[in-house]
């Protein structure tokens, strides 16, 4: 780890311009995951700016049903907040699907969207690696890739987004409320995330010192049978190689409206719209939900360990989307 001066911002506006006068400054919330990265030097900031004690702790239910959440609110009281667990059951079970407990009480909401990823070559400074110094090559691309994209991925990447989290806000239409020096701003979840193409060191949409204060998740009925299915090495503590939030709204046994995402198959958190589309007014079948699966995974190419996420992406939707179609609960 290098050596850092530390800060406590004191209100937003003070965090924002210590971001924005000092460049190589970072934010630090939990810790969670920066702590790591720093210690590996994969991160070297000048600066940290501890954001914890800012006043952005609350869960508010809007004024249209929906819900803001603080970006310092931990996963945990996020998880276990009685309104998430009732009418965005995807969410909740998508925070209780990653690491520990004590991760959980420690991890934050816009930290949380800003883990990066657990590509090991990433991690491993002894490799080269575009994402952490562009121009160096990206290994994985002919060395061991069961973990990484099969879609959208570039030349230059093919990391994969680990939050789970983000998977289930991809799928609720969620937005990003952030403050920067030009002032607010709103970003809408799907377009938080980036894919890698030519500048893998970016993940996100964010400029230079921007803050994420909370996230928007709109009120959405049919969220109530909402499914987070998650597939990994192990039950726990892993990360995903497939996961799938789902959300189905049947009139009848007919599709009125759907939404899913996919976790573990690219640089962000995967809505196929055409996939989407096709399913409105169909009925709620297995062969439909398997059509639709084909359509989502069409422009996947796999790279040479990990052709089987296709297969396990369709069979996690089809299985995803039929049980949200039955009512939800646990996948
Ligand atoms: C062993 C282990 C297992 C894990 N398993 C999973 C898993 O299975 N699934 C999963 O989804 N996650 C998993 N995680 C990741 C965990 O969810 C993240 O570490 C956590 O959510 C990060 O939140 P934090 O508040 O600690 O972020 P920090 O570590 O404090 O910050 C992370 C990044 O976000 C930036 N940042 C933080 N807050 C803001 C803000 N408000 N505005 C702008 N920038 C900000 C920081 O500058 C930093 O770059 C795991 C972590 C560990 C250590």
């Amino acid at each position: 780890m290098n050596n850092f001066t530390y800060a406590r911002a004191s209100s937003l506006k003070d965090a924002v311009q210590k971001a924005t006068s000092d460049r190589n400054a970072m934010f630090i919330a939990g810790g969670t995951n920066l702590v790591d990265r720093l210690k590996v030097f994969l991160d070297q900031p000048s600066q940290l700016i501890d954001i914890s004690r800012l006043e952005m702790k609350q869960i508010e239910k809007m004024a249209n049903g929906g819900l803001r959440l603080g970006a310092l609110v931990t996963n945990t009281d996020v998880a276990d907040h009685a309104d998430v667990r009732r009418n965005y059951p995807i969410l909740s079970r998508a925070i209780l699907a990653g690491a520990s407990q004590q991760i959980r009480n420690m991890a934050t909401v816009g930290g949380n969207l800003l883990q990066r990823t657990r590509c090991p070559y990433y991690y491993d400074t002894a490799f080269p690696c575009n994402k952490r110094q562009p121009g160096q090559g990206c290994p994985a691309i002919s060395g061991i890739n069961r973990m990484h994209a099969i879609l959208g991925a570039s030349e230059e990447c093919v990391a994969v987004n680990p939050s789970d989290m983000s998977v289930a806000l991809a799928a609720l239409d969620a937005v990003v409320d952030v403050v920067g020096t030009q002032g607010k701003r709103q970003i809408p979840f799907t377009e938080f995330h980036r894919l890698p193409g030519n500048t893998p060191e970016r993940d996100t949409n964010l400029e230079p010192g921007e803050l994420i204060t909370s996230l928007i998740i709109p009120p959405l009925p049919f969220a109530k049978s909402g499914v987070y299915l998650k597939l990994r090495d192990r039950t726990s503590y892993a990360f995903a190689l497939i996961s799938v939030a789902a959300a189905v709204d049947l009139a009848g046994d007919k599709i009125q409206t759907v939404r899913f995402a996919i976790g573990g198959v690219a640089h962000k958190p995967w809505r196929s719209k055409d996939a989407e589309e096709f399913l409105i007014g169909k009925t709620a079948e297995t062969t439909t939900f398997q059509q639709a699966a084909e359509i989502a995974l069409k422009e996947a190419k796999p790279l040479s360990h990990n052709s089987y996420k296709i297969e396990l992406a369709k069979r996690a939707i089809r299985r995803a989307l039929t049980i949200s179609a039955k009512g939800g609960g646990v996948a």
